[in-house]
């Protein structure tokens, strides 16, 4: 049986692929501090002998005390809300020092360790779709660069213990991601709309809407994670997850709506500083790679997010 550690495992994609791992007969070490992560999207795993909960935050070094096979690094937030303005220097310090302890982790334990890099690395793209090969167009001092330039910086991290330590790397860059185990508080737009409409207030669209983004289910974004990791050691990446289909957020707020079956209205607020215009993945070297391809439709992954955000908007979890 490996046993897998997962940093940032008890938040949204974190717990979706702890739960994927124990299914597959694997022992998890799920380490988070629960800055945005919560006990409630483990809950069902605490009672599992094969998975284990550490409250750390990996700005800390830490010593597990078991032999460790691989590392997902997962740790960061990923909502604009939760990663920028008060939160910004945790969040650089997260991708940089939190990254150099596990990779140091990973050299102690000859672990293979995976990154969860992001769309952001190609910042207000001027290549479309964006391919791995593009290196982007990055504002290295506004306030989505904490996050943007952690990651960067987090890649080159990556790739310099694999250069000098033959450390076994795998970095993914991920495209928009949704699903359950979302906050309803997170901030992003598919939990913001679909909390909206499920409880009849208007949808916030933010500038004139037209901006777009490419949405993926993260039953398939896990998939991918997982193949990723388990790919030949000679592939490092960097790899782009996501689905290569293109709407724009008015179009999002129309399918939502659809799904809910609510009558919208909407209200427009300013657009976010620096807030990306386009995105969408160019997936070819995944599709060849890994032999990937995200089968979820937007329809179907709506339906179930939907369904996930009734009970979690009763339950009212914060924790
Ligand atoms: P999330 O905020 O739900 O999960 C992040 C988890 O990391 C949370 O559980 C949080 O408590 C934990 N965390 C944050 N700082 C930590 C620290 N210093 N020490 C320990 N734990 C810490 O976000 P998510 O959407 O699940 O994203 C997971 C990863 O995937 C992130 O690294 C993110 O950058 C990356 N990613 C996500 C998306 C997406 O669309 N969801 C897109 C691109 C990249
Ligand atoms: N957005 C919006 N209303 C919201 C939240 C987000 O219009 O309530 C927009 C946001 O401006 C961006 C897109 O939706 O253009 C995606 O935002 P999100 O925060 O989900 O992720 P991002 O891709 O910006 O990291």
């Amino acid at each position: 049986m490996k046993t897998i550690l997962v940093t940032g495992g008890s938040g949204f994609i974190g717990s979706n692929l702890c739960k994927h791992l124990i299914n597959d007969g694997m022992r998890v070490i799920c380490v988070d501090n629960n800055y945005t992560g919560r006990m409630c999207n483990i809950a069902d795993l605490m009672e599992n002998k094969n998975f284990r909960f550490i409250l750390h935050d990996i700005t800390s070094p830490i010593d597990p005390e078991e032999k460790i096979d691989q590392i997902y690094n997962l740790a960061c937030p990923a909502s604009p809300p939760a990663y920028q303005g008060p939160h910004a220097i945790e969040t650089t310090k997260t991708c940089i020092i939190g990254g150099l302890n596990m990779l140091e982790l990973a050299r102690q334990h000859q672990a293979t360790i995976l990154q969860t890099s992001t769309s952001e690395v190609y910042g207000e793209p001027t290549v479309h779709p964006q391919p791995e090969s593009y290196f982007g167009y990055v504002n290295p001092t506004g306030i989505r660069s904490c996050y943007d330039e952690g990651k960067r910086c987090a890649e080159s991290l990556f790739f310099s213990y694999h250069r000098i330590y033959d450390l076994p790397i795998k970095i993914v860059r991920i495209f928009n991601t949704y699903g359950p185990n979302m906050r309803h508080d997170d901030g992003r737009v598919i939990s913001n709309f679909i909390c909206q409409s499920l409880q009849g207030q208007s949808l916030t669209v933010f500038g004139s809407g037209q901006q777009t983004r490419s949405l993926c289910f993260v039953d398939d974004t896990v998939d991918c994670l997982i193949k990723m990791m388990n790919s030949p050691k000679e592939f490092t990446g960097p790899v782009n997850i996501g689905k290569p289909e293109e709407h724009s957020i008015l179009e999002i707020a129309e399918i939502i709506s659809d799904i809910t079956a609510t009558k919208i209205s909407m209200v427009h607020k300013e657009k976010p500083e620096d807030d990306p215009s386009r995105r969408k993945p160019d997936i070819s070297l995944a599709q060849s790679a890994l032999a990937w391809y995200p089968k979820t439709t937007l329809k179907e992954g709506l339906q179930k997010t939907v369904e996930y955000f009734k009970k979690d908007l009763k339950q009212n979890c914060k924790l």
